[in-house]
């Protein structure tokens, strides 16, 4: 890993020893740039550069606040590089506090490495891609339940075998969560974990909490793992809080209900439970239960799972199992 003296993200350039800020133009409104703030904290010493990216689905803020808890907490004196936290990643479906971006109703961590002269999401997509890879030895993006669905706290690499997946498997496992998702799924060759995995640099998810709900044991577990990943690179010191085994996921089913109705969870998010295991149930507005949901897979951890008495439509997604090594 380069050890970069100093990094400039958009207007923010940082300093040695402080926290500097400033915004990154993503796009444009009709009438103006389309910003994210960015935040920016460098150790008193050259060192490595990770990037931490934050709702990058609109509702999902836990990585923005444990960045912020994580950041006032830091003394730099034997800090060696740097942290680049991105507050607002999809900063028009931040503003409107939903999961896609609202001019094109685009999933933007489905579409990198984007396209300089694409549609909405994807120009947007490149401007991250570009700009992270440019400056960051190892990117991390933050994710929760957001508000409808809720979800356990794990870490998720993209397992190609490449020296930048072994070392993005190490990172994960750094997390401070003994559960660690391997990841070949097809449908998440898009997402930036994989793409900067792909470029040669190691790129993790952290999912944590959702429900539209954020507790101090999210921000904690959150914090925890940017700087469990930090002190895994060299730029904090210490060590990350290793476990001693993990449970290893891998090929996650997404599950989709049948009828409408509001959503009743029959287990807690990250329950390890049998194939064909009931794992919740739909019950209609007449207090009728229309429909038993079971999990395609087995043994298979929870990794997502509606939040109770959530109003679903037919075809939302209700869960994601994904089977246990
Ligand atoms: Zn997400």
């Amino acid at each position: 890993m380069a050890a970069r003296k100093s990094v400039r993200v958009g207007t923010a350039r940082s300093k040695p020893g402080v926290w500097t800020t400033g915004t990154l133009r993503l796009g444009d409104y009709p009438d103006g740039p389309i910003t994210t703030p960015v935040n920016i904290m460098s150790g008193s010493e050259p060192g490595p550069v990770l990037w931490v990216q934050c709702a990058i689905h609109g509702g999902e803020i836990v990585g923005a606040i444990a960045l912020l808890h994580l950041f006032k907490k830091i003394r730099t004196a034997r800090m060696k590089g740097h942290i680049v936290g991105i507050m607002a990643t999809n900063a028009t479906a931040f503003r409107a506090q939903q999961r896609l971006t609202p001019y094109d109703g685009e999933n933007l961590n489905r579409l990198f490495p984007g396209m300089p002269t694409g549609p909405h999401s994807r120009q947007t997509a490149d401007v991250l891609f570009r700009t992270a890879t440019g400056v960051a030895d190892a990117m991390m993006d933050i994710h929760s339940g957001g508000i409808e669905a809720v979800v356990p706290f794990y870490g998720l690499y993209f397992d190609d075998g490449s020296a930048a997946s072994q070392e993005a498997r190490r990172l994960a496992e750094s997390v401070g969560s003994d559960v660690v998702w391997a990841s070949r799924d097809a449908w998440l060759d898009g997402a930036m974990f994989v793409n900067f995995t792909r470029a040669g640099k190691p790129g993790v998810i952290v999912e944590c909490g959702g429900g539209g709900w954020l507790t101090e044991e999210h921000v904690a577990n959150v914090a925890g793992a940017i700087e469990g990943v930090a002190k895994a690179m060299g730029i904090l010191p210490g060590k990350p809080p290793r476990r001693k085994s993990y449970t290893v996921v891998r090929d996650c089913d997404l599950v989709f209900n049948t009828k409408g109705g509001y959503f009743l969870p029959a287990f807690d998010v990250g329950a390890i439970v049998k194939k064909n295991a009931v794992i919740g149930r739909v019950m209609d507005a007449h207090g009728e239960i229309v429909e038993e949901i079971r999990s395609p897979v087995g043994p298979a951890y929870l990794a997502a799972l509606g939040k109770p008495y959530a109003p679903i439509h037919s075809g939302a997604m209700v869960a994601e199992c994904i089977g246990v090594e």
